[in-house]
């Protein structure tokens, strides 16, 4: 496949985690469904931080900051060539797989036992917890009716946004179903009808990155 972000330099690099800023998210999901369009597989996750404010309110923002770093730390190392982790908000990212959803899932587990088995070191030392959400556009492109936001039978230029809307709604369910998991197809009854109208998950992320302008980047 062509390297989405050849052309992409240090400037956006998050200083922090050395996951790319927000700045490319747009830029990549364009790459990654272009490519896709040419045959390539594409999957797509968001992984969001459990407990982050707990960590910062009960030990202080440093032990936050290493805890960001460290979720990217599990992250980076599995990734493919060309394979690109966005840090989107403060403690939330966003994977972009070339790869089909059953081997996104594998990486993603092993993404998740790295972090189970990390020790972040201090005192107290503290665990990583993560929820994933996964999603594949193969998986949305074959379904032809996302409620009430998105057709993208209709409007195939929809996918990358649906991809990482119906992304994001897995991982507020990973959350929901008790945090430190991933959640893909099957995983949850989806009624994609109640669930697409439904906009708590923005709402909600609307209202935590307002608190949490200071960390932006
Ligand atoms: P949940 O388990 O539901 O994800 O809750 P949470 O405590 O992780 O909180 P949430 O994801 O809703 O909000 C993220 C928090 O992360 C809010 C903000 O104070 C903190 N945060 C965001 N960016 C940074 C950062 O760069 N450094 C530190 N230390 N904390 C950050
Ligand atoms: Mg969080």
């Amino acid at each position: 496949m062509n390297n989405p972000l050849s052309n992409v330099n240090d400037a956006y690099t998050d200083a922090l985690t050395g996951a790319k800023t927000r700045a490319v998210f747009d830029r990549a999901l364009d790459a990654f469904y272009q490519n896709f369009q040419q045959g390539d597989a594409f999957s797509l996750a968001v992984v969001d931080i459990d407990y982050l404010k707990r960590v910062n309110d009960s030990f202080g923002h440093a032990r936050g900051d290493q805890t960001i770093k460290a979720a990217a730390d599990c992250i980076l190392p599995v990734l493919h060539a060309g394979e690109v982790l966005v840090r989107y908000g403060g403690d939330e990212f966003v994977i972009l797989l070339a790869r089909p959803l059953e081997a996104a899932n594998d990486c993603l587990q092993t993404v998740l036992r790295r972090a189970n088995m990390r020790v972040l070191e201090g005192s107290p030392p503290l665990q990583l917890s993560l929820s994933i959400g996964l999603a594949s556009a193969a998986e949305v492109a074959g379904l032809d009716n996302l409620g009430s936001v998105r057709d993208v039978a209709a409007e195939p230029e929809a996918l990358p946004a649906a991809l990482f809307e119906l992304a994001d709604f897995r991982a507020l369910r990973a959350k929901r179903m008790g945090r430190n998991r991933i959640v893909t197809i099957g995983d949850i009854g989806e009624d994609l009808e109640t669930s697409f109208s439904d906009e708590l998950r923005l709402i909600e992320r609307d209202t935590v990155l307002a608190g949490a302008g200071e960390f932006f980047i």
